[in-house]
């Protein structure tokens, strides 16, 4: 779904694709640079200790790839709509990791199944972080309309109190029409950037 957003929000996330992509098209050109290069050195060694090295820079390129969160940059695109479902995933416990030594800390995924307008329905990862104690169970509420930006970890909740930025995350005043921090156009509804 495409959202009809004000210009500079259009703008904002335009830049975040391209910038997306670029990193994208960087990062498989110097794997395949790289691996170009393995080759050419290794011209004179046996084919089997070749197949082992080539087998061995796949593993470290797609390490590279999942690090680097080239899927993750590509696809954290724009949506907005209402809350269906909530699902929070706790991960293994850890000590390390985090603010505060000597803490238990524990990373937490919230999903929201987002009914989006058009009528399609889908999960987004709405938080993932190293959290201690922190409650983010109820974060996220079934009926809750949410918005979020491509390119950034910002999912607004429509309809409180103040209205968050979309952009750099800072609290808004109810009656204000433009970030007080960022200048960034506030969105106030999902109608507002739907798609007709
Ligand atoms: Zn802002």
């Amino acid at each position: 779904m495409r959202y009809n957003l004000p210009n500079d929000l259009k703008k904002f996330t335009r830049k975040k694709l391209v910038g997306a992509v670029a990193f994208a098209v960087i990062t498989v050109c110097v794997i395949v640079g790289i691996y170009v290069g393995l080759m050419a050195a290794t011209a004179k060694i046996s084919v089997l200790r070749r197949v082992i090295m080539s087998a061995a820079y796949v593993i470290v390129a797609a390490a590279l790839v999942y690090v680097l969160k080239i899927w993750r940059r590509l696809t954290n695109g724009t949506y907005a709509g209402k809350v269906k479902k909530v699902s929070v995933n706790r991960g293994v416990e850890s000590r390390s990791g985090g603010v505060g030594q000597g803490s238990r800390f524990v990373r937490r995924t919230v999903k929201i199944l987002v009914f989006e307008p058009g009528g399609r329905t889908n999960w987004h990862v709405a938080l993932s972080a190293n959290t201690a104690g922190a409650d983010v169970d109820d974060l996220f509420r079934e009926g809750d309309d949410v918005v979020h930006l491509r390119g950034t970890s910002i999912v607004n909740i429509l309809g409180a109190k103040h209205v968050g930025c979309c952009v750099c995350g800072a609290d808004n005043a109810v009656s204000a029409d433009f970030c007080q921090k960022c200048g960034h156009t506030l969105i106030k509804s999902v109608e507002m950037i739907k798609n007709d």
